[in-house]
């Protein structure tokens, strides 16, 4: 075995150029400066890559001054729990619920705002996507998850609603261009296409600030964190330098445009394996097909073992299901390459030939 392909759900691959630059990073530690965990993230050192990380994020996910970006802790799930908080207390809110991540948005939701499912695919299994229902008066705003990571669902384009759209975008954020400056707010953790955990963006439009209760603690409130920028606390400042260090390396590929580029093509060969094979199979609506998590099964679900030690044995890791839900699935983030994917479409199809 000598090419490792890691289509991990998340943590997921990262850049090897990016990889080398946090093992330069640490290396640094030991024989020049201080590594950037070693200096505190009130020095001048730290304080530049948290200025070029905000200005990078900015100009890629072309943010208008309209919308305020908060770098946070705590990963997706504490955004979970603190969107309601800041932007729906004592109000109601309307979720849309397509699969594992959104349900568990709406659960952490319930104890601060009135939730109202707005459209649910769990009937079939979460393999569409449900439209809108029309929205009570004084809804807050609509949740939805705009690639469901375990369920391999996403959505082509922001769902339509007369209320400010909030998105769980963790495991898509800047995998192709999108009407960002048309959310009310978005978040995201990085471990998927930003870089390693232990960072959270979100982005949070200005007017909606004003909705965040004088009464939270300052350190829920998105409002106070915005006050305090770039960050009220010890960051985890290697997550930082590894989302700018990602960033670079997007700009190096060509941007978001070269990328998502390459991610349909990713995608578009491997649904095409699936769909042409009989011991695979992904039961996936078309149209909600996610570019960037592909789930699928064996028809003789007994084999999977088989399967994945079979790919293990080739170097193939990372292409077992979410863990609530079982399968199969291919994660195909930015750093992923198009050749990494041309060797696992080979490998199933040798697979498929030697059972
Ligand atoms: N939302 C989505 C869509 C995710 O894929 C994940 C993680 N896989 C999360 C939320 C939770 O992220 P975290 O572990 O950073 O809380």
């Amino acid at each position: 075995m000598s090419t490792v392909h890691n289509f991990s759900a998340g943590p997921g691959a990262l850049p090897p150029a990016v990889r080398h630059r946090l093992m330069e990073e640490f290396a640094r530690g030991s024989h020049e400066l201080p590594a950037i965990v070693e200096v505190s993230h009130r020095g001048a050192r730290f304080l530049d890559i948290a200025a070029r990380l905000q200005a990078a994020l900015r100009r890629h996910l072309q943010l208008p001054d309209t919308h305020e970006l908060l770098l946070m802790s705590g990963g997706a799930q504490s955004q979970f729990a603190l969107l309601p908080m800041n932007l729906a207390a004592d109000a109601r809110a309307a979720y849309l619920e397509t699969g594992h991540w959104s349900r568990l948005a709406i659960r952490q939701a319930g104890s601060s705002a009135r939730i109202d499912i707005a459209g649910s695919s769990a009937a079939d299994g979460f393999r569409s996507l449900p439209g809108v229902a029309p929205l009570a008066p004084g809804t807050a705003y609509l949740h939805y998850c705009g690639n469901e990571t375990a369920n391999g669902v996403q959505f082509a384009a922001p769902p339509v609603a007369d209320v400010p759209l909030v998105a769980d975008l963790s495991s898509e954020i800047l995998s192709r261009p999108y009407p960002y400056e048309q959310l009310g707010a978005f978040y995201a953790c990085a471990q998927k296409n930003l870089g390693i955990a232990g960072l959270t963006v979100v982005v949070v439009r200005r007017d909606l600030l004003e909705r965040s209760p004088g009464t939270l603690p300052p350190f829920l409130s998105y409002r106070a964190w915005t006050a305090q920028a770039p960050m009220p606390n010890t960051p985890c400042s290697i997550a930082w330098f590894a989302t700018l260090a990602m960033l670079e390396w997007l700009d190096g590929e060509g941007g978001v445009p070269m990328v998502a580029a390459r991610n349909a093509a990713k995608a578009a060969l491997l649904y095409a394996a699936l769909d042409r094979s009989s011991l695979y199979v992904n039961d996936v609506e078309p149209a909600a097909r996610s570019q960037m998590n592909v789930t699928f099964q064996l028809r003789d679900p007994a084999r999977e073992a088989a399967f994945l030690a079979a790919a293990s044995a080739e170097g193939f890791v990372g292409l077992e299901g979410h863990r609530a839900i079982g399968g199969l699935r291919a994660s195909l983030y930015n750093a992923v390459p198009l050749a990494a994917v041309e060797a696992l479409v080979a490998f199933l199809a040798e697979f498929e030939r030697r059972s």
